[in-house]
């Protein structure tokens, strides 16, 4: 059996296992690379395999750094099934198509500059994929549940296992059998912190031949959850009286749902009052009946809380605004709305009309709870900035602008730590992957002295071979 690593080695993005073995060839994940300019250029370079050839894909989540390719994949001849949790199968039919409306709009935009004098960009002005792929795609997923293993070829067997990461997020457990042999791999996906909202604590695995394994925030831990919820409701507290809205730029796939859940939460608890919501965001609305739909992911805190939710007393006022007219009108509330939007960056989609209009009046806020990458409008509002450009004008931020660092879908070091050490006796073969350099270095050297492992920090396209080859190759 090999296993080549073709994505997410030292960078967080562009998740893609190819395994082979004599009778089978299949993906674990088929990721788009996201980031700046040169990295998404990747996206259109072709497959270092054929996909005609491939047996099946296994997904372990929706998120677009581990699925976003699966529409080109496609285009390019993969015709077998993409198996993955129900949840997930879900999410794609949102996420993929958005996906291709983004590929479609960029390609458009890239050609209209090519026209003019940006010729030098050379920006290629065919869409990655398009619309068509990301549907024809969706007819080859199959969702499987959770924790019943199923053989998607007569030598392989897998299992889905909660990875507490968002909804449908799943660990696989693998069995490859090759000339009578079984290698045991597993694949944890992203995990998910301990004790965040909605979703089950990432489950614990005890064996594994070959463990590939995450380290987004490998070398760093998260601020306490509970304070930085006691910072959301004095923040809410404190602006409500002021009388101007707040404005929360979140995700629309996880972070939205995780500060409904809260603010649901804090509502019954009596700690926030009267509370009047508007999510607005087309896909935030969507995924979040997908996240409703599925209570059976649920853990024990939010069943109490969807039953709190049936009885229908003491809820907050919780719109969701469809059309554009809906959305416009929200320009009018002066005060006490809570207006959560996408996209969580601020640099696309509704939420820079809301950031217009509430920016420049100093009894609002903005409280931002995701990460805020480099050159974009929630990274210049979270450094201090003034003033900001907002479609071509000049707005002068005159709001109160908070940040919350608590909230995180991924697990950090303690936590990764605590996964890792769920294993009974140290993986023979360990690939920490799905980390910026620094952070999978410093975890993989956690897991040697913490735990003994022996550990490689893969580069792209680097394989793997079971067995070993007697003169104990590897990477590094
Ligand atoms: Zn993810």
């Amino acid at each position: 059996m090999k296993l080549t690593v073709l994505g997410a080695a030292r960078e967080v993005t562009g998740s893609c296992y190819l395994i082979e073995t004599t009778s089978a060839r299949f993906l674990v994940d088929c990721g788009m690379v996201q980031g700046g300019r040169a990295a998404k250029q990747r996206n259109y370079q072709p497959f270092g395999f054929d996909p005609a050839n491939l047996d099946f894909v296994l997904l372990t989540h929706a998120h677009i750094d581990h699925s976003g390719m699966l529409p080109k994949l496609v285009r390019d001849g993969f015709r077998g099934p993409i198996l993955t949790t129900d949840a997930t199968g879900d999410l794609l039919e949102v996420m993929l198509p958005d996906s291709a409306h983004i590929q479609e709009a960029d390609a458009e935009r890239a050609a209209r500059g090519h026209h003019g004098t940006s010729k030098a960009r050379q920006t290629p002005v065919a869409p990655i994929y398009t619309m068509r792929d990301a549907e024809a795609c969706l007819r080859q997923v199959r969702p499987m549940p959770y924790d019943k293993s199923f053989a998607p070829h007569p030598d392989v067997v897998c299992a889905f296992r909660d990875a507490g990461h968002i909804l449908g997020s799943a660990i696989i457990e693998l069995w490859v059998t090759e000339a009578g042999e079984t290698v045991k791999l597993v694949f944890s996906g992203d995990l998910g912190q301990p004790g965040r909202a909605i979703l089950r604590n990432p489950t614990l695995i005890s064996e594994a031949d070959i463990l590939v394994m995450e380290s987004t925030y490998g070398d760093r831990a998260h601020r306490d959850q509970a304070a930085t919820i006691d910072e959301m409701v004095e923040i809410i507290n404190h602006v409500s009286p002021r009388g101007g809205n707040i404005v929360m730029p979140a995700f629309a796939v996880g972070r939205t749902q995780e500060i409904l859940y809260h603010l649901h939460c804090l509502s019954r608890q009596n700690r926030l009052h009267d509370l009047s919501i508007y999510v607005d965001s087309p896909m935030a609305d969507r995924a979040t009946r997908i996240t409703t739909r599925h209570l059976e992911l649920f853990d024990e805190e939010a069943h109490a809380l969807a039953d709190w939710h049936d009885a229908g007393r003491g809820l907050p006022a919780l719109h969701f605004t469809a059309s554009v007219e809906e959305s416009k009108a929200l320009n009018q509330v002066r005060s006490g709305a809570i207006i959560i939007s996408a996209s969580g960056m601020c640099d696309a989609g509704r939420i820079r009309h809301h950031l217009r209009w509430n920016l420049p009046r100093p009894e609002c806020a903005v409280l931002i709870t995701g990460f805020q990458a480099q050159g974009t409008l929630g990274r210049r509002l979270v450094d201090g900035a003034e003033r900001v450009r907002i479609f071509g004008e000049d707005i002068a931020v005159r709001a109160s602008v908070h940040t919350l660092n608590g909230f995180s879908a991924h697990a950090d070091r303690p936590a990764l730590l605590a996964w890792a050490a769920g294993f009974s006796k140290p993986p023979a073969q360990v690939l920490v992957t799905h980390g910026e350099a620094a952070a999978a270095q410093s975890f993989a050297q956690a897991l040697r002295t913490d735990l003994g492992w022996s550990v490689v920090v893969p580069e792209l396209g680097a394989t793997l071979d079971w067995p070993p080859a007697a003169s104990g190759k590897t990477d590094q």
